[in-house]
């Protein structure tokens, strides 16, 4: 390419950057005016699509938006992420209506184990303890003893009593790493992965991170996404010194700080328009630029605004199903120091 094609490339970019820019301002603006006068409160996970983070209130992991459903005045929650996320929300706040734009935005990894197959497990291990990583059903969450977020999961594990055994569900990644840490003997882990997880290679990650010598790795331990990557990291097959095991809130915070000219990133490729924002000076690389969830990316500023507009579309759990439930997701965000989660309008403080 020559100086005058690339000249034309960024004139054509800067073109398209601004007509984005001012239809992303109309949909925005349209979107806060719904949510005033709805007393609606959008809450997005962080690998939404960048046009939804920017339109939400608070952007975060499924952790830390779970505390925010909790404590919000807010008449209607809207959960701009998948279907088991806005479920949890009603569980914690059965009293507020819940909306999610796009009901069909499921969860590969949530939807590895039915209840009926969770029953079935407990009845071969009775007196076992059930702890369910909060990527699964209502219905699962209510035969579960506890939940986890892979931020807390060993931390849960090892509050057991030793001699108890345990029943991992359903990451089978995460359940190895915590195994390994917990140092448990006595636990049982259930088969599961998350489609996006399976697409970020160990090999690709190893070969990055030995290509360039001088960038950091930031791996989130979050969304059954980079279970893998922590394997690998607590193995040693990953340079300790320049790996760096992050919540969200501790990824945002690290991007402030950090003097590395380049850093890859060991997740959903969301996160990074966090992480760009955060620090602007930093070549933020995706380990795997595919690594995308396509029901995370489901939800577009169309749905948002029809979901705001015509209250659409509804996110019920039933009472005795959400009781059981509540007492295993309670002890999840009970556990463990919160993770952040970023007021979207300031985009780069972490809560
Ligand atoms: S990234 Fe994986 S675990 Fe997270 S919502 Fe998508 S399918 Fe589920």
């Amino acid at each position: 390419m020559d100086i005058t094609e690339a000249a034309t490339d960024r004139r054509i970019e800067a073109v398209t950057d601004r007509a984005y820019g001012e239809r992303a301002a109309g949909w925005t603006a349209e979107i806060r005016r719904l949510a005033a006068e709805r007393d609606a409160v959008i809450l997005a996970h962080n690998y939404q699509a960048p046009e939804i983070q920017d339109a939400a209130d608070h952007v975060g992991d499924s952790l830390a938006l779970s505390r925010l459903a909790a404590a919000s005045t807010a008449r209607v929650i809207v959960f701009a992420g998948v279907y088991f996320m806005a479920e949890t929300a009603k569980i914690l706040a059965p009293d507020r209506t819940v909306l999610i734009p796009e009901p069909q935005a499921g969860c590969s990894l949530a939807d590895t184990i039915t209840a009926p197959q969770l029953r079935e497990w407990k009845a071969g291990h009775p007196g076992a303890a059930v702890v369910a990583y909060v990527n699964t059903s209502a219905e699962v969450k209510a035969e579960a003893d506890l939940c986890c977020t892979s931020a807390n999961a060993a931390q849960i594990v090892a509050s057991l009593p030793a001699d108890q055994e345990v029943l991992f569900l359903p990451d089978q990644f995460l359940g190895a790493y915590v195994q390994r840490v917990t140092g448990r003997t006595n636990m049982h882990i259930w088969l599961g992965e998350c489609h996006v997880h399976a697409g970020i290679s160990p090999a690709e990650l190893r070969r990055k991170a030995s290509a360039d010598p001088q960038a950091e790795l930031f791996i989130h331990p979050e969304c059954g996404c980079s279970t893998a990557a922590l394997w690998q990291a607590g193995e040693g097959d990953l340079p300790a010194g320049r790996t760096r095991i992050l919540s969200t809130g501790g990824m945002l915070g690290a991007a402030r700080s950090t003097t590395a000219s380049t850093v890859l990133v060991a997740t959903e490729t969301g996160m990074l328009h966090q992480l760009r924002q955060a620090n602007p000076a930093v070549r933020w690389e995706p380990v795997n630029p595919g690594a995308v969830c396509r029901f995370m990316k489901m939800t577009t500023p169309a749905s948002l605004l029809r979901c705001l507009r015509e209250g659409v579309h509804e996110v019920t759990v039933p009472a005795e199903v959400a009781g059981r439930a509540r007492r295993a997701v309670q002890a999840m965000i009970a556990v463990g120091a919160p993770s952040g989660a970023a007021p979207a309008a300031a985009g780069t403080a972490a809560e």
